[in-house]
């Protein structure tokens, strides 16, 4: 009899106690919408922003909507305009190209190392096609920033940082977001902190902040902002920037401040569960693990190996092999997305592009959830069910 998980891939942990509190306490008080403040109150979305800029060491922070509404919100504040080009990953998750299309700009597609992340010689290589580059962290993995910074420095490329899945992450010790010139988080339930829907910006600009304030909606409310550049500022910019809310609200500030202040905690336990997957599977004949280096700091939130050339039949006969016991592999490669979308070729509003490098990888990476519901146990049966599922295959082909 060969063991089965019955654990679920998307059951995130409750709310801790204080969230529950703070939302009970916006809900009483009914005053929601983040501008409806009393006389000397301080809303619970100016502290959260507060709070995340203090936390990641930025001048500046605003809370928004949605992740996808941040880095659009960016792109804006810094001045791209339709018909412009932005260089990006060309594995992502469709709201990166996504908030690039939202602009009316074009994304340019970079292509993927095996270590997952942007391939810096493919992007020295086009550094001339665009003066912005979306650098998503793409599933936690953190390419060498230091080497990018130089290639975008040179070529005159400002940087915005995607850190839907790097949140709490950090590149030689400088926090994930701080490296671009804005760098955008998502509070989206399946990332680091869960508002269901949500999305921080921050920056040290303050010309892109106050456009982003303004962009975000808030009319000419933006000294209620506590992480926000001096009114002068806004001065500048506040009758040529457009509204285009998507502001957070005190109910989602609400829960995701004691979420923040608990980040570190949280990025153990997930760093512990994805150490105990990869152990389980270190050493599997025809696995690649993707090796973290020595500068990064990871939150292991969701792990990554790929069956590089692996036939698609026979990747496929792992999936469902896994599957018939309990172990949810997503694979990017596959044909026709599944669930999402990840994959440049599947973008089809911005022009093919041919990335046959990358094609190799991308046709080879499965990923999996960590989610912290999973106890270690959880983890190392996980591992030693795909292990043994990878070999059977394997050893057939
Ligand atoms: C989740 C995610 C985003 C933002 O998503 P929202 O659902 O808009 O918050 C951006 N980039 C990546 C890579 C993501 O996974």
């Amino acid at each position: 009899m060969s063991e089965k998980f019955t654990g679920s891939f998307t059951q995130q942990e409750a709310l801790p106690e204080a969230a529950i509190e703070a939302a009970l306490n916006v809900l009483r008080h009914g005053r929601l919408h983040r501008y409806n403040v009393t006389e000397a109150e301080l809303g619970e979305t100016a502290l959260l922003e507060q709070e995340f800029a203090a936390q990641v060491g930025a001048k500046y922070c605003l809370a928004v909507a949605s992740g996808g509404y941040a880095l659009a919100t960016a792109l804006r504040a810094i001045g791209v305009k339709h018909g412009d080009r932005v260089l990006t990953n060309a594995f992502t998750l469709a709201p990166v190209p996504g908030s690039i299309a939202a602009v009316g700009a074009t994304p340019v597609f970079v292509g993927v190392t095996e270590e997952l992340t942007i391939d810096l010689e493919d992007l020295a290589a086009k550094a001339d096609q665009a003066s912005v580059l979306m650098l998503s962290h793409m599933r936690g993995h953190l390419c060498d920033m230091d080497r990018l910074m130089q290639i975008c420095d040179a070529a005159g490329i400002t940087v915005i940082e995607d850190c839907a899945h790097t949140m709490g992450a950090a590149w030689n010790g400088v926090a994930s977001g701080r490296v671009g010139a804005v760098g955008c988080y998502s509070c989206q339930t399946y990332k680091h902190v869960n508002s269901g829907e949500g999305g921080l910006l921050i920056t040290d600009d303050p010309e892109i902040a106050a456009r982003a304030i303004m962009l975000s909606g808030s009319y000419m409310l933006y000294e209620r902002h506590l992480a926000a550049p001096d009114p002068e500022v806004f001065e500048r910019v506040k009758y040529e920037t457009p509204n285009i809310s998507g502001r957070m609200d005190n109910l989602r500030a609400a829960i995701l401040r004691p979420q923040l202040a608990d980040l570190d905690r949280q990025v153990e336990r997930w760093n512990a569960r994805y150490q105990t997957v990869e152990a389980g599977l270190r050493d599997t004949p025809g696995l690649t693990l993707v090796e973290r280096p020595q500068a990064e700091r990871y939150v292991g939130s969701s792990i990554q190996f790929l069956l590089l050339d692996w036939s698609a039949d026979s990747i496929a006969e792992v999936i469902s092999r896994c599957a018939r016991r309990g172990v949810e592999l997503k694979w990017f490669g596959g044909a026709e997305p599944a669930g999402f979308t990840s994959r440049y070729d599947s973008w089809r509003y911005a022009a093919a592009q041919s990335l046959p490098k990358s094609d190799r990888i991308l046709a080879a990476i499965l990923d999996m959830r960590v989610p912290l519901t999973f106890s270690l146990e959880d983890c190392a049966q996980i591992a030693r069910i795909i292990r043994s599922e990878v070999g059977t295959v394997y050893q057939a082909g």
